[in-house]
């Protein structure tokens, strides 16, 4: 159990496949690419087998990365509510739970979000460790943010 974020690559929308789909697919809003629905079992089959080299990103997917455990996110929400003005996004969109999974924060959260980043990599703990957490936390949000803007795709977890 824990949090993990991932932005998928737009190799669909863009266009940039290494074989056509065999199948009817449909992009969701998180960016990620399924079998359309109303699709037979044979035809699921048939796209999963393509989606894992359809481009060169195994599964569609561009970044993955593990942003902490239950109980690191838990002390993270505990530090970042001490200031909850600053922290918007992360507080009620990131971190509200340590094991969220299914939702996505869309493109339109993307400056408030690298705006706490900021916040939060200049923001003082006078414990070595929790700052330790805090920035390795920051650190990882900001390569899926980055990814993000780069595919112009929503942070999924
Ligand atoms: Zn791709």
């Amino acid at each position: 159990m824990g949090l993990n974020a991932c932005v998928y690559c737009d190799c669909f929308q863009q266009g940039r496949l290494r074989v056509p789909a065999p199948v009817r697919v449909t992009a969701a809003s998180d960016g990620s690419v399924g079998p359309a629905v109303g699709s037979s079992v044979d035809e699921q089959k048939q796209f999963d087998d393509w989606r894992r080299s359809a481009c060169e990103h195994p599964g569609g997917v561009y970044l993955s990365r593990r942003l902490g455990n239950v109980d690191l996110i838990g002390g993270i929400r505990a530090t970042l509510a001490r200031t909850p003005d600053l922290y918007p996004v992360l507080l009620t969109r990131v971190v509200y739970s340590g094991s969220h999974s299914g939702d996505a924060l869309s493109r339109e959260f993307f400056d408030q979000l690298s705006t706490e980043l900021d916040d939060l990599v200049r923001a003082q703990t006078r414990d070595a460790r929790e700052s330790d957490w805090l920035l390795s936390f920051a650190a990882e949000i900001r390569r899926v943010l980055t990814a993000g803007r780069r595919m112009k795709q929503p942070i999924v977890f």
